[in-house]
C-alpha cells in the first residue's frame, strides 16, 4: 500500500520538495484534542523545532495547542504564526541575553531554566525591565529512553537540565530572587520513544521528586513532562496517527498529580511526523558491481535523519507500479553517508520517476542545510496543490 499523493499536480513543482498532507495533520491534531478533553488538567504545546514551516505552524496554531520553543528564532516564528504569547514555553540549555529579553518582552508563559547561572541572568534581565518571569526548572531525571543515543536527553551524562542533587538548591535560590516566580518542574527524556515503560519510569521519578517537595510544603502549579512520543516509520500508511490514547492514559495512570496541578506536554514528532513526505526525482539508475543505485535529486542536505541518526524512512516509487526491484537510494551530495536507504524494494525505477520519502514531517525541512551550495527545499501543504 502506498500513500495518497496528487501526482499529476507534482509534475510542475521543482524537486526536491516537502509535501504536507493537511488532512493527516488535522486528523492528528483533532485526535490529540479529543484525548486531552478527557482530562481537565492536561495542556499540550507543539514543539516548534520539529517543523517551523509557516503553513504547518498555522494549521497547528488553529488547533489551539500552545508552543514549545528552544530559541529566540522559534519564539519569533510562533508569534508570527499567531500563537498566543501566554501559551509559549521556552527551554534551552544556552539562552542568549537577547533571547531571554525577547521572552520577557512577550511575557511568555514560562522559561524552562536549565542551570543556576541562567536563573540569575533571567532574574537580572527581568529586574532591568521591572518584570517578574515565570520559571520552571528543567530537571535531568536520569531516566534512560530506549531510542537512538543521539536523541536521549534525560540521562545524567547529557548536557540538559539541572541534576537531581541540585534541585533543592536551585529552588531555594529561586525563592530568594525577586524577579522570578518558581511555578513548576520540567522534564524531557528524549525522542522517538515507543516503549511506554520509559514514560512510566519518568512518572515514577516525578512522583518521587514531588514527594520530596511535599515534605518541604512545596507544591508547584505546573508539571511539564516534555515530548518524545514516537511514530511508526515502518508503516506510515497503516499507522498515520500515533497512539495518543495510550500515551495520555499512561500519564494519567502513573503520574500522581496534586489537585490544581496542570500537566503539560510538548509534542513535536508525533504531531507533524507522518503528514510530511520528501518528494524527489530519480536522476539516474546506475548499475554497480553487486547492486543498483537509484540516484535522486534530494540529498542529506534536504533530509539529514538517515545520515545523522541512521534513521529509517519508508520510500515509495509513486510514479510506477512496475514489478519490484532492490535499490540503494542515494543522493548527490559528496558524502558517503548521503544514503536514504540500502537494498530498498521499489517498483522498478526509471529516470524521471518521483519517489516519496515518507514520515519526513518532523526534523526534515527544518534541519535542511545549504551544504554543497544547494538551494533549501520548499515545503507545500496539500491545499496549495491545485
Ligand atoms: C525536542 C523537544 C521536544 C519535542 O520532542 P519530540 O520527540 O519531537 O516530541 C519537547 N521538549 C523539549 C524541551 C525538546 O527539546
Amino acid at each position: 500500500m502506498k500513500g495518497n499523493f496528487p501526482i499529476d499536480k507534482f509534475q510542475n513543482v521543482q524537486t526536491p520538495f516537502y509535501y504536507y498532507d493537511t488532512n493527516i495533520l488535522r486528523e492528528t491534531l483533532n485526535k490529540i484534542n479529543r484525548e486531552v478533553e478527557k482530562y481537565t488538567n492536561f495542556c499540550v504545546h507543539y514543539a516548534v523545532k520539529a517543523n517551523a514551516n509557516d503553513k504547518v505552524l498555522s494549521v497547528v496554531r488553529e488547533s489551539g495547542l500552545g508552543a514549545d520553543c528552544v530559541s529566540g528564532g522559534e519564539i519569533k516564528a510562533a508569534v508570527k504564526a499567531g500563537f498566543p504569547t501566554n501559551k509559549i514555553v521556552y527551554a534551552g540549555v544556552g539562552k542568549s541575553d537577547w533571547e531571554i529579553n525577547l521572552g520577557l518582552d512577550y511575557n511568555i508563559f514560562c522559561f524552562n531554566v536549565e542551570s543556576i547561572p541562567e536563573l540569575n541572568i533571567i532574574n537580572e534581565l527581568a529586574a532591568a525591565k521591572g518584570k517578574v518571569a515565570n520559571v520552571a526548572f528543567r530537571i535531568n531525571p536520569n531516566v534512560g529512553a530506549h531510542t537512538h543515543t543521539n536523541i536521549t536527553t534525560g540521562l545524567a551524562e547529557n548536557k540538559f537540565g539541572i541534576s537531581l542533587e541540585d534541585m533543592d538548591k536551585v529552588i531555594d535560590m529561586a525563592l530568594t530572587l525577586k524577579n522570578v516566580k518558581f511555578i513548576g518542574l520540567h522534564f524531557h527524556i528524549g525522542s522517538q520513544i515507543l516503549d511506554m515503560g520509559d514514560f512510566i519510569a519518568l512518572c515514577n521519578r516525578v512522583n518521587e521528586l514531588q514527594n520530596k517537595l511535599c515534605n518541604r510544603q512545596i507544591i508547584v502549579e505546573h508539571i511539564n513532562v516534555g515530548g518524545g512520543l514516537g511514530i511508526d516509520y515502518q508503516h506510515p500508511n497503516r499507522q498515520p496517527i500515533p497512539d495518543f490514547a495510550t500515551y495520555f492514559a499512561t500519564y494519567r495512570k502513573h503520574l500522581k498529580l496534586h489537585s490544581k496541578q496542570t500537566l503539560h506536554f510538548e509534542l513535536g514528532r508525533s504531531v507533524v511526523g507522518q503528514c510530511g513526505s520528501l518528494i524527489t526525482k530519480v536522476l539516474y539508475v546506475k548499475q554497480g558491481a553487486h547492486k543498483q543505485f537509484a540516484i535522486v535529486d534530494a540529498g542529506m542536505t534536504d533530509l539529514i535523519r538517515p545520515a545523522l541518526y541512521q534513521a529509517y524512512h519508508k520510500i515509495e516509487n509513486i510514479t510506477s507500479d512496475a514489478p519490484v526491484e532492490a535499490y540503494d537510494v542515494v543522493g548527490p551530495i559528496c558524502e558517503s553517508s548521503d544514503v536514504f536507504g540500502k537494498a530498498i524494494d521499489l517498483n522498478q525505477v526509471k529516470r524521471g520517476d518521483l519517489l516519496a520519502i515518507r514520515s519526513a514531517g518532523a526534523y526534515g525541512e527544518i534541519m535542511a542545510s545549504s551544504y554543497n551550495c544547494r538551494t533549501l527545499p520548499k515545503g507545500y501543504i496539500s491545499e496549495e496543490m491545485v
